[in-house]
């Protein structure tokens, strides 16, 4: 049995910067994590703005430029009727960038290694129990042992599985994700697609390969394969990741001696890309109300520091999410909106500002 401050279960990005966060705490910190690294994930791939403060002060900013990406300058929409309005994004230093997963995960687990965090790889969490502090068995026969337990494990969350956390998944969308060759002239833009049958998200990652995204229902997915496979002249053998869901409830974020963090605790809608930013915000949070508590601060006003902050980062913005689940769940009436705004574009201008707004 091994002993730890905090046993981080995920090394996507919430559980690399709850990790990095904790050991340039002093915290004796391990992260499992049931795949090896460099691994990819189902997702966009794109950077909002507001993530670059929190990169920053984890010092690994400049590191994440460095990896092969592609800046992003607008987006455009198109309706299902293939009409379409393009609104720029603000072009500044640290604007939105697309980066593949596996480039941008690897860094950021490095990252909490480098700054004193123990990482076990192809390491899967099977067990839990609690008798006073957690005990953690894995699939490699280890078990570990700690007073704090931090689920950073995703969607499906296998921590909030073994403790009846984990919500009940509803009827629910799939997702289709696939790096494809760039099209000649695509661009340095995100395309946000609806189509009859659900939507696609396109965005150039480096000079060569376009993320694709399909998001559709399971009886439709197979249609809006076959449309991207169409659309893009790809082999029918393209391989695809998958995953779902793409909505749940949210899990309260703050237990004793337990914490979700990133999608583990609140999945958020794809299609405004903010997730990535939500799971290196609340990771951060995680680590630093962690800290306060075990080294013997008040456990109470520690909590309550971090649901207040965990509140503030969601705040004003959910209706947002609200409103493009709305638009993606019936896509004739995010088309309709679509075609609305290409007489009046700036509603999209300003949804299109406040998702990307940076320094959040
Ligand atoms: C189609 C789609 C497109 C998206 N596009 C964007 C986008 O463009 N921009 C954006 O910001 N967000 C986007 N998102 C959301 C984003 O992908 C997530 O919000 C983000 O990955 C959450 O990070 P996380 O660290 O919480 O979880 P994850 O990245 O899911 O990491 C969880 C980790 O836990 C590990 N794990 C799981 N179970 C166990 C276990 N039992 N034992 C050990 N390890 C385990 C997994 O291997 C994984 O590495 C998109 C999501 C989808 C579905």
């Amino acid at each position: 049995m091994q002993l730890f401050d905090v046993v981080i279960v995920g090394g996507g990005p919430a559980g690399s910067s709850c990790a990095a966060f904790c050991a340039v705490a002093g915290l004796r910190t391990l992260v499992l994590d049931r795949e090896k690294f460099p691994r990819e994930k189902v997702c966009g791939d794109c950077l909002n703005p507001s993530c670059w403060p929190v990169l920053e002060r984890l010092g690994v900013a400049q590191r994440v430029r460095d990896l092969s990406h592609s800046k992003l300058r607008s987006v455009e929409f198109i309706a299902i009727d293939r009409r379409r309005v393009i609104v720029d994004l603000p072009s500044c230093a640290d604007c939105e960038i697309s980066v593949k997963r596996a480039l941008f995960d690897d860094l950021l687990l490095k990252r909490a290694r480098e700054l004193g965090a123990n990482v076990h790889e192809q390491t899967t969490v099977t067990g839990l129990s609690r008798n006073g502090d957690w005990k953690i068995e894995t699939d490699s026969g280890q078990t570990f042992q700690a007073p704090m337990l931090i689920g950073a494990d995703g969607r499906n969350s296998t921590v909030a599985r073994f403790c009846n956390l984990l919500p009940r998944p509803a009827r629910e969308r799939v997702a289709l994700q696939a790096h494809i060759p760039l099209p000649r002239d695509f661009g340095n833009r995100i395309v946000l697609q609806f189509l009859p049958e659900g939507y696609s998200g396109q965005a150039p990652v480096n000079e060569t390969q376009l993320n694709l995204c399909v998001v559709g229902t399971p009886p439709t997915i197979s249609i809006l394969r076959k449309w991207a496979e169409r659309q893009f002249d790809l082999p029918a053998n393209q391989s695809w990741r998958t995953i779902t869901p793409l909505t749940r409830s949210p899990i309260r974020a703050a237990h004793e001696n337990l914490f979700f963090v990133g999608d583990a605790a609140c999945v958020i809608e794809p299609f405004t890309g903010e997730g990535i930013y939500y799971a290196l915000r609340s990771g951060e949070l995680a680590a630093n109300a962690i800290a306060k508590i075990l080294r013997g601060d008040d456990r109470n006003s520690a909590l309550r520091e971090f649901s207040r902050a965990y509140a503030q980062l969601y705040r004003g913005r959910l209706w947002i999410n609200r409103l493009s689940r709305a638009a993606v769940l019936r896509p004739q009436l995010g088309s309709f909106f679509i075609d609305t705004a290409r007489f009046n574009p700036s509603i999209l201008k300003l949804l299109t500002a406040k998702i990307v707004s940076p320094g959040r």
